[in-house]
């Protein structure tokens, strides 16, 4: 299996005859489904300046690389954003050349954060969504391996843009939409943007009063006619906010905002993954048993949608999960303290602040969610 994967990793980089002339490459630093991250130094230097080479996969959609490239030249270089030194392609391999930034793994850091190291985190991850979010770009894949941090030397940095998508804010209705076709394409071919069917249960208000199996466990054969809803979707399970989950077709930064709560929400409870979302469907029982089925159907109603429960969820007190969760996490969980939603007294690590500003970030209405610029003046950053 190794040698199969060193195999593939020279293949990979020789795919671009210059980089060889110009550069060293010395390990393999990362990997995602659609690339292969190297770290590089330039061979005529002393080396003391690294790189980060980011093969593309060559069935990569041109268009997506662009924007992606776009995203780099326009938006990067600044506010933890990551910048671009150099493109270079040959024939179908495309390689992004970057500044690269020595980091730690989210595992290693989510679980002993110390209050000022959050704030410093927070600050720099919303500080680099601002920026993002002022060029009408909506980041997409807000999670912590897209947001690289050094601990040791206290560096940010919001990588990955291959899944950003350009919005345009629509003056009259004040809506803001997708400017991307990719909205109305009905089957796509990767898993993660894959349409999902989340009909039964969830369906459009307008159609409650003609079918006949609203709230049944039988799909009439009216709605089994209808065609399926789509909305983008793209992104990473767990990180997706309600109106991804809930087909919302028109989608706003507002979702990258949702991820950094799902981040910040991962450091107050000192766990990770918070949300495991196998599916969307999962995905928003997981929300529900945080928030409440009523908060749940009102979210739900906002978007034109109904979602019905087979019982009332009264959802949690997100402090006490938290505090509760940072002790089972510590092995400081007593061994018949195992109901982890009941209220405990537990020395609070983190302010209150600190809690009102992740359920600012997790507001499950999108239209009310605090933006990167509110969510940087929140009392819990600036105390
Ligand atoms: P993908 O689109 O395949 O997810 P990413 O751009 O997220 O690719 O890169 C994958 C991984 O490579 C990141 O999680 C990170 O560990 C590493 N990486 C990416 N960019 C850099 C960089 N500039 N410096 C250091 N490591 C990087
Ligand atoms: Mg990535």
């Amino acid at each position: 299996m190794k040698k199969d994967n060193d195999e593939n990793n020279v293949t990979v980089k020789n795919t671009v005859p210059l980089i060889k002339d110009l550069f060293h490459i010395h390990k393999k630093v990362g990997e995602g489904t659609f690339s292969s991250v190297f770290l590089a130094t330039l061979k005529l230097s002393d080396g003391s300046k690294k790189f980060a080479l980011k093969y593309l996969v060559p069935t990569r959609h041109p268009e997506k690389i662009e924007r992606e490239l776009q995203c780099m030249q326009q938006i990067g270089g600044k506010d933890y954003v990551v910048g671009l030194e150099l493109c270079l392609r040959s024939f179908e391999t495309v390689v992004f050349v970057m500044p690269y930034m020595r980091h730690d793994k989210f595992a290693e850091y989510v679980q002993d954060m110390t209050v000022q190291e959050t704030k410093d985190y927070m600050i720099a991850l919303l500080t680099a969504l601002r920026r993002v979010h002022k060029f009408n770009i909506i980041h997409r894949d807000v999670k912590p391996s897209n947001f690289l941090y050094d601990r040791h030397n206290k560096r940010y940095l919001l990588v990955d843009f291959g899944l950003a998508q350009e919005y345009v804010v629509e003056k009259k209705s004040n809506n803001l939409k997708l400017l991307n076709s990719e909205a109305q394409v009905t089957k796509r071919k990767r898993s993660d943007e894959n349409s999902l069917n989340v009909s039964f249960n969830i369906r459009k208000k307008s159609t409650e009063e003609k079918c006949y199996c609203f709230g049944k466990a039988k799909v009439c054969s009216l709605c089994m006619s209808r065609s399926e809803q789509t909305a983008p979707r793209a992104g990473t399970p767990g990180f997706r906010a309600p109106e991804v989950l809930l087909k919302h077709p028109s989608q706003t930064p507002a979702i990258d905002i949702w991820a950094s709560g799902v981040m910040m929400l991962c450091i107050l409870s000192g766990t990770q993954p918070f949300f495991h979302s196998p599916d969307d469907c999962t995905a928003l029982a997981e929300i529900t048993t945080i928030f409440g089925s009523n908060k749940m159907q009102q979210c739900a109603r906002k978007l034109g949608k109904k979602i019905i429960f087979n019982e009332d969820i009264p959802g949690v007190d997100v402090v006490s999960l938290c505090q509760k969760l940072q002790k089972r996490n510590k092995g400081l969980l007593d061994s018949n303290d195992h109901n982890i939603c009941e209220k405990v007294s537990l020395d609070a690590q983190f302010p209150k602040e600190a809690y009102h500003f992740v359920l600012g970030l997790l507001d499950l209405d999108y239209k009310t969610r605090l933006t990167a610029d509110q969510a940087l003046n929140h009392p819990f950053l600036k105390l």
